[in-house]
């Protein structure tokens, strides 16, 4: 076997992955048609994830997000990221998500983590690829949105939601500021974790 297919075939972790950005590009123009949600211009769907920098990535990110709205879509998004990550051999992966991204757009928390749910059962029976869930805090938001949303996501526990984490841009938005979003999320048994010097200081480690 040549090295490009032995790395394939090789059994997989992923642990740093999030589903609203890792919607396929022409399943992006799909769901934006189907709901009749505007683009930025294009030729081909793969230029809509063509960014100079996370603050430009973080843009799509949203409109990409926002194109998700039923338990039809959560699925079939999750579902082609673990279609996606089973093709290399991915075994199990913790995924970020964004609920909150969903609620602002009208989304209600249940139709989007019972979408992400069906995806993430129907991968497994049909891949063998296990995952599980970490809802992120938008870190540039306030503490009172962080809290407010794991406020939601502990009202609702499911069995794939393992965690909460801290993501979004980090320079200028400390994790102090999350300190009792925090707190409930490990009161309610969720692990915590958070990206860390990303294009933050050291000290957020
Ligand atoms: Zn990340």
């Amino acid at each position: 076997m040549d090295m490009p297919g032995f790395l394939r075939e090789l059994p997989k972790v992923s642990l740093h992955c999030h589903l609203e950005g890792s919607i396929q590009a022409q399943t992006v123009v799909d769901l934006s048609n189907k709901h009749g949600i505007a683009l930025p211009d294009f030729d081909e769907p793969e230029e809509l994830y063509d960014y100079p920098d996370i603050y430009e990535f973080l843009k799509m990110y949203d409109i990409a997000a926002h194109s998700v709205r039923d338990h039809d879509d959560f699925r079939r998004v999750t579902y082609e990221t673990l279609q996606e990550a089973a093709s290399h051999s991915v075994r199990y992966r913790e995924m970020f998500w964004s609920p909150k991204v969903h609620l602002d757009s009208g989304v209600d928390y249940q139709t989007a983590v019972d979408g992400v749910i069906q995806g993430i059962r129907d991968a497994e029976v049909d891949l063998g690829i296990e995952c599980r869930l970490i809802a992120d805090i938008n870190r540039m938001e306030t503490a009172e949105e962080g809290l407010a949303m794991v406020e939601v996501v502990t009202a609702n526990p499911r069995p794939e939601l393992i965690g909460v984490g801290l993501d979004y841009a980090e320079a200028g938005n400390p994790p102090e500021r999350f300190t009792e979003a925090f707190k409930l999320a490990g009161d309610h048994g969720l692990h915590r974790t958070a990206h860390c010097a990303e294009d933050g200081p050291a000290v957020n480690i």
